[in-house]
């Protein structure tokens, strides 16, 4: 990634006083939080806002998640230099950005296209070359490049889809909000010896994950 020093300070404040304060660890993620400039992924009107903490909205109905989600979320997800990670809901491309900075090769799938668009474009300019990018419907995954070690679903599921059960490899962490439309409890799905463990860690809230293993539209 190309290096960026504008608001640098504020990531700093960011990491120290939203992340490292409520409890992330794992230098590799903060230090990737620390790099990418979260400014040049919200609209032009919530630049001044991008460090805060809470999510902003990327139109569309959707949002950027609050960067304590992102850094809690992708603590989970334990990733390695040679992980491959499947997306849900790509938004702005933030998540994704975070991403690759963690692991070999990120898949990403929305379904509003003009987002997907506008998150390729940055990533492109940023000079990141491990995101791919898919349209549809991620509820069922992206089964060409299955299995995944790492799965994150950045909406909120009212239950975990079986195609990303399929689609995690042995040993595969999977992240994902589940509950209603407005209140989702975060859970760690990961696959040991083909038999499934679910763990439940804190609340959050989602946009609503709408697809056929998800919410109706
Ligand atoms: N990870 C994003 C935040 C995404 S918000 C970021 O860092 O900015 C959730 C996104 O999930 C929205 O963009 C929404 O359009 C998308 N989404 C909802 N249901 C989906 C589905 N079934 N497949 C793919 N994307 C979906």
């Amino acid at each position: 990634m190309i290096e960026v020093k504008e608001w640098r300070h504020e990531r700093e404040r960011m990491v120290k006083e939203q992340i490292v304060a409520r409890g992330v660890e794992d230098e590799r993620v903060l230090d990737a939080m620390m790099q990418v400039p979260r400014h040049l992924f919200v609209d032009k009107v919530y630049v001044h806002q991008a460090y805060n903490d809470y999510p902003l909205s990327v139109g569309h109905g959707q949002t950027i998640s609050q960067p304590y989600m992102v850094a809690a979320m992708t603590e989970l997800l334990d990733l390695k230099p040679d992980d491959m990670v499947l997306e849900i809901g790509t938004g702005s491309g933030y998540q994704a950005a975070i991403l690759a900075l963690l692991c070999k090769m990120v898949y990403t799938v929305e379904r509003v296209s003009a987002l997907k668009e506008i998150a390729r474009e940055r990533l492109e300019k940023l000079g990141f070359s491990n995101v791919a990018f898919l349209i549809g419907d991620g509820t069922l995954g992206w089964p060409q490049y299955a299995p995944y070690d790492g799965i994150i679903v950045t909406a909120g599921a009212p239950e975990v889809p079986n195609a990303l059960i399929e689609q995690l490899a042995e040993k595969g962490r999977l992240v994902i909000p589940v509950g209603s439309e407005y209140f989702q409890t975060l859970n760690l799905v990961t696959k040991q010896r083909g038999r499934i463990f679910r763990k439940e860690f804190f609340e959050c809230t989602f946009v609503p994950l709408v697809g056929k293993q998800g919410w109706k539209e």
